[in-house]
């Protein structure tokens, strides 16, 4: 059996998710690179070098997860790391379009249900389907851990607060999918405590990715530093988390 600890990431042929594997293979993982165009995996995994691999996986497609959870109980019979990081914003948001115009085209009461169901395909049933297939491996690693990237507009608490900044953006479509993956973070954790397996959310602040157009503020390195930072903790580290850089706990 490989003795090095084996990371999936997915999402990881761009963005933060291809930072996070970067840095995983810095601490010594063989990382998995997740992505659904496996030619744009291997792009990545060559860019990463060292022991790093593409992994096709479209989180939307049951086959695919199969086929990858097979690959990797073959390849390695475990895994130590599960960081789900792929989703998407938007489906139908219309080229220069802002942030703000958006939401006010995705509010309860007008928003399309195909847009709403689409996001949560990815950003919320795509990790539940993961985690199903993935929790064999994970349960035959010695300390497994699972980080969930969500994001602060998914907080409850903050959008509640007329004093947030991104209060008014806060509806059904994106942020409510990241509200309903911190459920579910939490409910992971819940069922996993008793046998050691952390799951935590981490968000990884606003950086400049293909999400939202390269309009972030945040470096990849910055973006990626809270997900890592989680997915290192010891045995003692905490499960049921939602954080930002550095350990700073977000209210759910
Ligand atoms: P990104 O550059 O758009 O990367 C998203 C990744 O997810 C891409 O690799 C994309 O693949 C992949 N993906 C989308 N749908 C998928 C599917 N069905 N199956 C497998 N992979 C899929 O965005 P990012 O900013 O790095 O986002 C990474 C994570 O950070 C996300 O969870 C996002 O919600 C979170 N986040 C980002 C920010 C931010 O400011 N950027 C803030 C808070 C939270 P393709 O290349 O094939 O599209």
């Amino acid at each position: 059996m490989q003795d090095k600890p084996v990371a999936l990431v997915t999402g990881a042929n761009q963005g933060i998710g291809l930072q996070i594997a970067r840095d995983l293979a810095d601490h010594g993982f063989i990382v998995l690179v997740g992505s659904r165009n496996l030619e744009r995996g291997e792009a990545a995994a060559w860019e990463i070098g060292r022991d790093s691999r593409a992994l096709q996986l479209d989180v939307t497609d049951q086959a695919s997860i199969a086929a990858a959870a097979a690959r990797i109980r073959d390849d390695f019979g475990r895994l130590d790391l599960l960081i789900q990081n792929a989703a998407i914003s938007n489906t139908n948001k219309q080229p220069g379009q802002s942030v703000a115009d958006y939401a006010k085209t995705t509010r309860p009461s007008n928003v399309s249900l195909d847009e709403m169901r689409a996001v949560w395909d990815t950003n919320v049933f795509g990790v539940l389907a993961v985690y199903q297939a993935m929790l064999p491996l994970l349960r035959a690693a010695r300390q497994a851990r699972i980080v969930n990237v969500s994001s602060g507009v998914g907080s409850l608490t903050a959008a509640a607060d007329p004093a947030y900044p991104w209060r008014a953006i806060f509806g059904p479509v994106y942020p409510a999918s990241k509200t309903a993956l911190n459920a579910l973070t939490l409910a992971m954790a819940l069922e996993l405590e008793a046998e050691g397996i952390k799951v935590n959310a981490v968000s990884p602040g606003f950086t400049k990715t293909n999400l939202n157009n390269y309009a972030g503020t945040e470096t990849l390195e910055e973006g990626a530093r809270e997900a890592v930072r989680v997915a290192l903790l010891g045995p003692d580290g905490p499960t049921g988390t939602f954080t930002r850089w550095e350990g700073e706990t977000i209210p759910w």
